[in-house]
């Protein structure tokens, strides 16, 4: 196996757990850790950046005797400096980075066995109830989706068999905050392991293995990526043993993603924490000023206080995310007028860009979901949901006013 730099022996020298346990800590803040870690100067060159490593193979020096690499699926230096990139951002010891979030998400299916079962939000990427239902099932293991902000709905759902709680922070697009140590500590007494996709909070402003989750899942196409230019996945786990087998099913399937992704994504990690700060203050001021809107019914902002999941937020982020929904008091109708009439929010699906998109949840991202099954999870025809930029917020509001003016006025 591949040689993996693990954030001990990064150029820093911070003590890992030091690290872990105060995300911003001493000489490794995460701000520091997010533009050094697993990318020291090149060794040859004295490169700052690390270089792309666009090579299939590599020379043995004699047979059976490699330099760490062998083949590029196996292990690339351009991933492996990712890799130990994004496991100290997280604060655990092993990193595997993978062609998309969704091929990270089935690695951490492969783990499991026929029979099994798994406890999943009702309200999971749709993706990931995609790859649970209409993939895994077929292959005998079995899904309960439940509320998971309910912690007697999950533990009503354990199962002698319940070998996986797969966890979301805020959820999509309602913003439901999950209570990340709570759902561990059921996950472990069940046997199971808890993973939590931390995809929308970031490690930036929260890190799960410090609440005890055994593996992080990542799309790194949002914000680790960062600039709408690149697909990309990650797990991250502090447990040597299920880093290996995280890693035998990461190059048995072979889901790897090239060195050019890999550096998209690591330039994208170095200003992860200047544009989560943008993001938060941005969807902050917007979230308060659409809740004071006449047109606006709902917001859906963990930063509000006025949010259910505001206190455990408080407690178990460093910020709210640049992630908000809203509810329009008009028609299915003229909700897709207004998310049509933004212009310097784009229409699109996705997220995590510093370009601000807006999307309608019942008609875009959500829209195979039945009307009645989404009215019922409170996805309404007026839902609108923003992945709020890092532009001037002036002129995102302006914006806001201008759409709402045109459409429900
Ligand atoms: C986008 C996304 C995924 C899937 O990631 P891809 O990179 O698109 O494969 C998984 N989980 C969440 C929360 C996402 O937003």
């Amino acid at each position: 196996m591949t040689d993996h730099t693990t954030p001990d022996d990064r150029q820093d020298g911070t003590e890992q757990t030091d690290d872990r346990r105060h995300g911003h800590h001493a000489t490794g803040r995460i701000e520091t850790r997010a533009i050094h870690a697993g990318q020291p100067p090149d060794e040859q060159t004295g490169a700052v950046m690390p270089p792309i490593y666009a090579t299939s193979t590599y020379v043995q020096d004699a047979p059976g005797q490699d330099r760490g690499y062998e083949y590029s699926r196996t292990g690339n230096p351009t991933r492996t400096a990712l890799e130990a990139n994004l496991a100290a951002l997280e604060g655990g010891a092993h990193g595997r980075a993978f062609a998309s979030g969704m091929a990270a998400i089935n690695t951490v299916l492969n783990l499991l066995e026929a029979g099994d079962h798994v406890i999943a939000g009702d309200d999971v990427y749709g993706g990931t109830y995609r790859i649970f239902r209409e993939v895994y099932e077929d292959y005998d293991l079995s899904f309960s989706f439940v509320d998971t902000t309910d912690l007697g709905a999950v533990e009503a759902a354990v199962r002698p068999e319940t070998a996986l709680v797969w966890v979301e922070t805020p959820t999509n697009p309602l913003m439901r905050i999950n209570d990340i140590a709570a759902l561990a500590e059921l996950a472990h007494k069940a046997g199971a392991l808890c993973a939590v996709d931390n995809t929308f909070a970031t490690p930036y402003l929260q890190r799960p293995l410090e609440h005890g989750a055994d593996i992080v899942s990542h799309s790194l196409t949002k914000y680790l990526g960062g600039h709408s230019d690149v697909v990309g996945g990650a797990l991250v786990t502090d447990d040597a043993d299920l880093d290996e087998r995280l890693g035998f099913y990461q190059n048995s399937v072979g889901a790897t993603p090239d060195p050019f992704a890999c550096f998209l994504v690591l330039r994208g990690t170095k200003t992860l924490p200047v544009r989560m700060d943008r993001h938060c203050e941005n969807a902050q001021t917007l979230a308060e000023r659409l809740a004071e809107h006449p047109a606006v019914d709902q917001v859906y902002y963990p930063g509000l206080s006025s949010h259910p999941g505001h206190e455990l937020a408080a407690e178990q982020m460093d910020a709210f995310g640049g992630m908000l929904s809203f509810e329009l008091a008009g028609t299915l109708e003229e909700a897709s007028e207004f998310v049509a009439a933004t212009e310097v929010f784009a229409l699109a699906e996705s997220l995590g860009g510093v370009e601000s998109l807006i999307e309608q949840p019942a008609t875009m991202t959500h829209a195979s979901i039945p009307r009645e099954e989404r009215l019922a999870a409170g996805l309404t025809d007026g839902l609108v949901r923003a992945s709020v930029g890092t532009e001037h917020v002036e002129d995102l509001w302006a914006d806001i006013e201008q759409a709402l003016a045109a459409t429900l006025d």
